[in-house]
């Protein structure tokens, strides 16, 4: 979700959550406060109404009990008894009229004997007539019966009260008084307070025990009388509170019922409900247009709110991802001073450093992209998965393709490598860095290229796509030409002067022969000194044509069990008269035991013979040469040591390389091809040996070389080892001339 409905929905939470809460219990209070006080008005009318109506009755009984108990009456009724109907009837008779005279409520008095039927009455019409019923029936252990009911001769509702009358302690007679009701009718129908709905009812239960109102209603009073007001559930928990009910009308309307006790009369006052909650229903309306106003502001506050915090985000989050894509031009225009405008003038300030960086960056590329383009070397970079990701120009070139079908494509299939025509595998994803050497390339012209191989690995990981590995191919076809061009010369050279040497030591020897005894002695001198050199140079040229054998690979030799103790002794024993012509100390300090090697003879006595010659030249006379030998596990190890003039540390890593000398400079006098010992080291490593040196300058040197012990196995598979295909011609004698004077 984002982050602007997020904040819409927080802010409208916030916002309209409490207001609703407010609105939903202000609403609930108050409309509770209204309906109570609505209600309670209800009720203390009821009780007020019921007071006066009570008091009411209470007046016209006293008046009816009090006529009853007068002397007067109590005393004429007892003659009037007494006499059976002779006496007494007229002051009886005056006693009611001036009763009646005296009080305009009460309509008309009647005294009755018990059986109801009437003595005498202010109505002359009823005297021998009976009282009603209902007057009459008195509920027992009652003194009077209280009614309400409509007088037959002029149909206007009247209250009857009849009352005992005792005669001497017995119960003799009835009085029955008919009174006014005008005010219990006014006080009934009085409705201030209640409303225009509200209305007093006053009701009883007939004779089928149905409530039913004693004073007409104010609505719908006939249909209301002629029906009950059951409904209303009057006599049912009066004087209670007040009842939420439908009344006779099928109305909803709230009662408040009060008994009237003396009358087993029931008065309530009612109201519509309607009426009673309207200013509820009002204020309910009124909160919901204030709740809904208020959420409205609310919302309206809140989207603006929303819309001032977000959009300066969304504006910063899309020149982010302007950014993002390389895009690093985008310039937010937020008129802020707040957090979020520093925010937006810094992402500014980073596009435009961005930018920069990148130009700098493009700039430092380009100027890779150059070098890396003119170097004649092939550079390739490769992902972990062996794509080629980047190819510089002498890649496409050393593979005759364009870049677009290099770059992508897998680095094994754009090349296939061979050594000596077999295929060669190159694991590109290996850790460090590795050179592979003697690597053929054919590329799709066919032509095929002699190639060194340096695979790198970067250390630095940035991901999947990331560089890896980098391949530096160095195309050797070119130098192994010309390579091989010096060697063809060198190898033709020698070979070219071989003949001619031979027929100038040819003569020189024919001189010696033919006219030896003729010549005198300064002529033979010069004839051994040019035999001498004519040798030294022989020697040269053998020594140049085994440089060229060797560097072709065409140097043969023929293995055999040879015994590495005698050949050291015979050669120390050839060296003997040149070491003492120097004055210089040889010994062989070796064992003496049988110490089979398997070697070629020839070689290994020419090994030994310039290791010895060496020590001998490069030692001043008084110096010492030894030879030792000595058994280390399967190997023999020889070394040679000299107490001569030394070689420097510096010059000894290139000592076994050809043409090296340290003591050979043009003015030093030194005399030396420089090749001995690189013809020495090549022999030693085709023996399955190494050869080492020593030295200290102005102390002496060791050169020791190891070779490994006679071994069958060993010995049969170098007899079975295919030899070069090309035999050398050779088998002259002494592999590695020199002149041991220096
Ligand atoms: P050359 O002796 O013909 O010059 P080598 O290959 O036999 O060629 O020797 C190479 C160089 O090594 C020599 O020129 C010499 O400077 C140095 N060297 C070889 N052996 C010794 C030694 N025993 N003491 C000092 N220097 C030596």
């Amino acid at each position: 979700m984002s982050i602007r409905k997020r904040l819409t929905i927080l802010m409208l939470f916030i916002g309209l959550v409490p207001t609703l809460a407010v609105g939903i219990v202000a609403y609930i209070t108050i409309s509770t406060s209204l309906t109570h006080k609505t209600v309670d008005q209800l009720v203390s009318t009821a009780s007020e109404q019921q007071q006066r109506i009570n008091s009411l009755l209470q007046k016209r009984q006293e008046q009816a009990l009090e006529l009853s108990n007068t002397f007067d009456l109590q005393s004429n009724l007892g003659t009037y008894l007494a006499s059976a109907g002779r006496q007494g009837k007229p002051q009886l008779q005056s006693i009611v009229q001036n009763t009646i005279n005296g009080n305009t409520d009460v309509q008309n008095i009647s005294l009755a004997d018990l059986s109801g039927k009437i003595i005498v009455s202010t109505n002359p019409q009823d005297e021998g007539l009976t009282l009603g019923t209902q007057d009459t029936a008195m509920p027992s252990g009652q003194e009077t019966t209280t009614t309400v009911r409509e007088d037959q001769r002029d149909g206007i509702d009247k209250l009857y009260i009849t009352t005992k009358v005792s005669v001497n302690k017995q119960e003799s007679g009835l009085l029955s008084v008919v009174f006014r009701i005008d005010d219990i009718v006014a006080a009934v129908q009085d409705y201030t307070g209640l409303g225009s709905t509200g209305e007093t009812v006053v009701a009883a239960h007939n004779a089928n025990n149905h409530t039913l109102s004693l004073f007409p209603l104010r609505f719908n009073t006939d249909a209301a009388l002629k029906a009950n007001l059951d409904s209303l559930q009057l006599f049912t928990d009066s004087d209670t509170g007040y009842k939420d009910l439908t009344d006779y009308r099928g109305t909803e309307v709230f009662v408040a019922a009060k008994s009237i006790g003396f009358a087993n009369w029931v008065i309530a006052t009612k109201i519509d409900k309607a009426e009673a909650l309207a200013q509820t229903d009002q204020l309910r309306n009124t909160m919901i247009i204030i709740v809904a106003a208020s959420s409205l502001i609310i919302a309206l506050i809140a989207l603006y709110f929303t819309q001032f915090f977000t959009k300066p985000i969304l504006l910063i989050t899309e020149a982010a991802q302007q950014i993002g894509r390389g895009d690093l031009s985008p310039q937010l225009r937020l008129q802020r001073r707040d957090e979020i405008g520093t925010l937006a003038s810094n992402i500014n300030a980073m596009g435009a450093s961005l930018k920069g960086f990148v130009a700098s960056i493009e700039a430092q590329r380009n100027r890779l992209e150059i070098i890396l383009n003119s170097t004649v070397e092939s550079i390739l970079a490769i992902d972990k998965h062996g794509t080629i990701i980047l190819a510089n120009k002498a890649a496409t070139e050393l593979t005759q393709t364009d870049v677009g079908d290099i770059v992508g494509k897998n680095v094994n299939d754009i090349f296939r490598w061979s050594q000596s025509a077999e295929p060669f595998t190159i694991d590109y994803l290996q850790s460090g860095a590795k050179i592979y050497t003697d690597l053929q390339y054919i590329n799709p012209a066919g032509i095929t290229h002699y190639v060194k191989l340096i695979v790198a690995e970067i250390k630095v990981q940035q991901g999947d796509s990331a560089a890896q590995t980098i391949i530096t191919i160095h195309d050797e076809t070119k130098s192994r030409e010309l390579e091989a061009m010096k060697v063809d010369f060198v190898s033709m050279a020698a070979h070219e002067l071989r003949t001619p040497l031979a027929a100038i030591r040819g003569y020189l020897e024919l001189i010696t022969f033919k006219a030896g005894r003729t010549l005198n002695s300064e002529a033979t001198s010069y004839i051994r000194q040019a035999l001498k050199s004519s040798t030294e140079l022989g020697g040269l040229i053998n020594n140049l044509l085994d440089v060229t054998r060797i560097e072709r690979r065409t140097l043969a030799l023929t293995f055999e069990k040879i015994d590495l103790a005698a050949e050291l002794q015979q050669s120390v024993e050839e060296a003997a008269f040149t070491a003492k012509d120097k004055e210089i100390k040889l010994i062989y300090d070796g064992i003496r035991v049988p110490s089979f090697v398997a070697a070629d003879e020839i070689a290994l006595h020419e090994v030994i013979n310039n290791l010895i010659g060496n020590a001998i030249k490069y030692t001043d006379p008084g110096g010492t040469v030894t030879v030792r030998l000595q058994r280390e596990n399967d190997a023999y190890q020889v070394a040679v040591v000299d107490t001569g003039i030394g070689i420097p540390v510096a010059a000894q890593p290139n000592l076994f390389t050809k043409f090296y000398r340290v003591h050979g400079g043009l003015n030093s006098g030194s005399t030396g091809t420089g090749l001995g010992l690189f013809i020495a080291k090549s022999i030693i490593e085709r023996h399955g040996g190494s050869i080492t040196v020593q030295s200290q300058e102005g102390s002496g040197s060791t050169f020791t070389f190891i070779m490994p012990a006679f071994n069958a196995t060993r010995f049969a598979s170098l007899q079975s080892e295919a030899q070069p295909k090309i035999i050398a011609t050779r088998r002259h004698h002494g592999w590695i001339t020199k002149n041991i004077t220096r």
